[in-house]
């Protein structure tokens, strides 16, 4: 019988369920099972590919194309493994398939109701994504009190009814706040999300208390007292980035398993271990990435909006995440600058203080002259350069300006610019915006002899990809005339998939996204290698 943990959330949003989640998810692998997770986020949006990242954070692709919330992609670090767009939920799909089916005639002579039809279509599809499972994560997004999570809660009681209560379990990720005036740590918010999650029928078996600083005695006995557990399944979950901490997510299942959380979670599923965890591996990356000696300087050159006081980095989590991989695997901390592209375009940033330049994916017409000036200044003072989906179209532009002397553009930036060297292809043109462009695993062939091949160490390599325009096939030869090697092709030989410049410390860029395929012990091979070069610099 597959198990399930459901992980909801109190107090406020950006509490870090998904990396408990995440963490849990690891855990319970380690101890011999076999895991999946399921994200569901409770918006209307049938996928997280029309909302802007600066807002929601980075939009995660799947391996089957799916455009996901960012928490994803922490599932996948954190797992090692590939999970499939079913395995995201939102309110979107569940009433398109329910409109889609009462059309069909589906239902002909019933009424559809909220209650039974849509908590039954979100179990219907848990239980797909954790068919062949023997644990299944399911987080449900959003904070406890939102009206939108209600009916995910419903199905989540319901599963419990279904299938009895040793095979669901519930998690309450909380947050406890310590207000600036009284310099205390206050539990009275945790107690009201309890009691909110108790009015959806739903207990929780564990707390776990998300700080600034650990849980202390009195704290958690006030919170056990209130939520009728035991004090071992009230669980101090302090903040672990920032000063003073390891300053990686990644430590976050070492953390619980001090608590023997582990342990505690399999005794309330009615599981014993089918193994003993190692966690010496995860232990020696936590190490370097939080203590390596010495630092590489990465510009990441992005567009940034500000939101409020508040800035975010999460809309390029997976690349940030991708050179941390990179640097613990070459046993280097890696310093993220996040440079915005507009101060470039007015001279702002010095570029030449960093060991390595990166141009991440992007949208839109918004700041990218900076970045390719960013690029610009990577090819000619030899710095080394990664040009990532929408960065490796600006190096393409900056490489047909500077070098092939053409007035060149994308069509996404100037439609009428004479050389559309980024064009959109044809079979891309007239469609929804939504779930339309070149979405997920792709197979590039690389150029024997290439620098890329070197680095993938074979002839032939899938990453996954987020994009609708492409290096116009037109230009190809004029480019590669300039010096510009295309060293990764489409099988057809029609799309340009990495680019590079021969004699160059590194400058690599690639029309996908390898940050989408990095682990913490097992980097994207071309995050790991650019590092090498940053070390060089
Ligand atoms: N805007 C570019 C395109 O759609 C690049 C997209 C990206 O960087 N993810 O082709």
């Amino acid at each position: 019988m597959t198990k399930y943990i459901f992980v909801t959330g109190g107090v406020i949003s950006g509490v870090g369920k998904g990396v408990a989640t995440a963490s849990i998810g690891r855990i319970l692998k380690e101890y011999g099972y076999s895991i999946t997770a399921v994200k569901i986020d409770p918006y209307i949006n049938c996928d997280a590919g029309t909302m802007r990242p600066t807002e929601h954070g980075e939009v995660w692709v799947t391996e089957d194309g799916g455009e996901i919330d960012q928490d994803l992609g922490n599932y996948e670090r954190f797992l090692e493994i590939s999970i499939p767009k079913l395995n995201n939920i939102t309110t979107g799909q569940i009433y398109k398939t329910l409109i889609e089916k009462e059309r069909r005639g589906d239902f002909l002579g019933e009424t559809v109701s909220f209650i039974p039809h849509v908590p039954d279509e979100i179990k219907r599809r848990i239980k797909k994504a954790g068919d062949g499972f023997e644990i299944v994560l399911v987080e449900i997004g959003g904070t406890i009190g939102d009206y939108e999570n209600i009916p995910f809660l419903f199905a989540a009681k319901s599963l419990e009814a279904e299938i009895g209560i040793n095979n669901v379990c519930h998690i309450m990720v909380t947050y406890l706040p310590i207000p600036g005036h009284l310099s205390e740590m206050k539990t009275k918010p945790t107690q009201l999300s309890i009691k909110l999650l108790r009015e959806n029928g739903i207990s929780p078996d564990f707390i776990l208390c998300r700080g600034k600083t650990a849980l202390d005695e009195p704290r958690k006995k006030k919170i056990e007292v209130y939520a009728n557990l035991k004090s071992d399944c009230v669980i101090s979950a302090p903040d672990v980035v920032g000063p003073g901490t390891a300053d990686t997510i990644y430590v976050v299942p070492l953390n619980f398993e001090k608590d023997h959380f582990g342990k505690k979670l399999m005794d309330r599923l009615g599981l014993s271990k089918k193994k003993e965890p190692n966690w010496s591996a995860w232990s020696e990356m936590v190490r370097r990435i939080s203590a390596a000696p010495n630092v590489v300087n990465i510009a990441l050159v992005g567009k940034y909006l500000d939101i409020g006081d508040f800035q975010l980095k999460d809309s390029y989590l997976s690349v940030a995440a991708a050179l941390s991989h990179g640097g613990a695997a070459n046993n280097v901390r890696v310093n993220i600058d996040w440079i915005n592209s507009k101060d470039i375009e007015s001279w702002k940033t010095d570029l030449s203080k960093y060991d390595g330049i990166i141009v991440p994916g992007g949208f839109g017409s918004n700041g990218v002259e900076g970045k390719i000036l960013a690029i610009e200044f990577a090819r000619k003072n030899n710095i080394p350069f990664l040009g990532l989906c929408y960065g490796m179209q600006l190096a393409v532009i900056e490489f047909a300006r500077n070098v092939c002397n053409l007035d060149a553009n994308s069509v996404e930036i100037n439609p009428n610019t004479p050389h559309k060297i980024i064009d959109i292809l044809p079979g891309m043109q007239g469609q929804d915006l939504g779930g339309t462009m070149r979405l997920g695993g792709y197979l590039a062939q690389l150029k024997p002899g290439s620098r890329i091949e070197a680095i993938y160490k074979t002839s032939e390599v899938s990453e996954r990809h987020r994009h609708r325009y492409e290096v116009n096939p037109d230009y190809h030869d004029t480019l590669e005339k300039g010096g510009l090697v295309i060293s990764g092709k489409s099988k057809d030989g029609r799309l340009a998939e990495f680019v590079e410049i021969p004699g160059h410390k590194f400058f690599i860029a690639t029309q996908a996204h390898p940050e989408f395929k990095s682990y913490p012990m097992r980097p994207s091979p071309i995050f790991y290698e650019f590092i090498k070069s940053c070390i060089k610099n």
